[in-house]
């Protein structure tokens, strides 16, 4: 079992240096090889995803990476930009479904703007499709047309990209709570209307995992309104991507949440959900749980180690009751600790 590690740039060292720490504990004889993405990439060998980081990265049955980016390589041109290696290499793995949970851990319930009752114990799972849909479809531009400008994109999705992105949802519910909501624009959009007709297509694969469906605007509402009646929600790239945002606000908690971008064998690329963090880099503050939580995620997608997944999630529960806080979720009455101090804690409680 191969790791490819790459810390990247700013908080990214710190944050995977703890990350690697909880794989090491769980002795599980990975093998853990480190290469350069982003900014440090591009510093070194200008280029943000260099061959050698592509070798790896194909070779490796996972990724971890802590994150990208930073105020010095804002002004590069496009594709010597930290975030353009960050695209590569998803395009290069073939990484189409994006796994983002949105888990606000009891403990946590007042970091969030929304009232602890409606969100305190939220664990929600939204699959996003990752390679598709507006963002990618062709024709696309801004043209002179009868005497103004106007702009246009298309949105498309085949049956068979559809297909496998439900699949991914079905199988994570499956471990999960059983139960799948589906979110289109089906009253409006006919891309979606097949969207709908695929979807309730592959769930009669899944007859153990209820399936429902919700237009994307009331989906946008019931996610503040109640979103614990949610367990994995799916939807298309640019649905995904707003409601995907959403959620994760939802917890108020950057630093806490993991995620995965998945290839159709289950190779994924596992990384917090925050970037880099550059106004915190170097200082020892940055909570390191949203990384050690994908390591959880990369045990249960890629490993298929379930029991490993569940001890590594159970002991992030673990240091939050015995107080120990970073300073993005501190609180008075718990204990602020550093990001290494965080990692010893778990490592203590592991
Ligand atoms: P950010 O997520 O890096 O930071 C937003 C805020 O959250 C900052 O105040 C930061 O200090 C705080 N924060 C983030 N992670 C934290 C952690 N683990 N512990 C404690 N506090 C944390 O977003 P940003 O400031 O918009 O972007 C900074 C850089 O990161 C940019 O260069 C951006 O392009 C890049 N970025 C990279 C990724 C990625 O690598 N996947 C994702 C988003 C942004």
């Amino acid at each position: 079992m191969k790791i490819c590690v790459l810390p990247g740039d700013g908080i990214g060292p710190e944050i995977t240096a703890e990350a690697v720490r909880v794989l090491k504990a769980l002795d599980l004889k990975f093998e853990m090889e480190e290469a350069l993405l982003g900014g440090c990439a591009i510093d070194a060998a200008n280029d943000p995803f260099p061959p050698a980081t592509q070798k790896l990265a194909k070779e490796a049955d996972a990724v971890l990476l802590g994150a990208v980016g930073g105020p010095q390589w804002d002004n590069n041109p496009r594709e010597l930009r930290p975030e353009s290696g960050l695209l590569r290499i998803r395009k290069d793995l073939g990484l189409f479904a994006n796994l983002r949970p949105a888990i606000l851990y009891p403990e946590l319930a007042n970091a969030s703007t929304l009232k602890p009752e409606v969100v305190a114990g939220l664990d929600i799972l939204i699959v996003r499709e990752l390679t598709g849909d507006i963002y990618f479809g062709q024709p696309r531009g801004i043209e002179f047309k009868n005497g103004e400008r106007f702009g246009f994109n298309t949105m498309h999705y085949t049956e068979s990209e559809i297909r496998r992105i439900l699949r991914v949802a079905f199988a994570a519910a499956r471990k999960r709570n059983k139960r799948v909501c589906s979110v289109d624009k089906m009253n409006v959009l006919e891309c979606t209307q097949l969207w709908r007709d695929v979807a309730k297509e592959v769930g009669k694969e899944y007859p153990d995992v209820e399936l429902s469906h919700m237009l994307v605007d009331n989906a946008a509402m019931q996610l503040v309104k109640n979103p614990k009646q949610f367990d994995v929600m799916v939807t298309g790239n640019m649905f995904g991507d707003i409601l995907s945002d959403e959620a994760s606000m939802l917890t108020g908690s950057i630093g806490m949440l993991p995620s995965a971008s998945l290839d159709a064998n289950n190779k994924g690329l596992y990384e917090p959900s925050h970037g880099s963090a550059p106004d915190i880099a170097g200082k020892g503050v940055a909570n390191p749980l949203a990384t050690i939580l994908s390591v959880a995620m990369m045990l249960r997608y890629t490993f298929a180690n379930e029991a490993a997944a569940l001890r590594v999630e159970a002991v992030v529960k673990k240091v939050l009751a015995q107080g120990f806080r970073t300073g993005d979720i501190y609180e008075a009455g718990t204990r602020r600790v550093g990001t290494k101090e965080m990692g010893d804690a778990v490592l203590a409680a592991l």
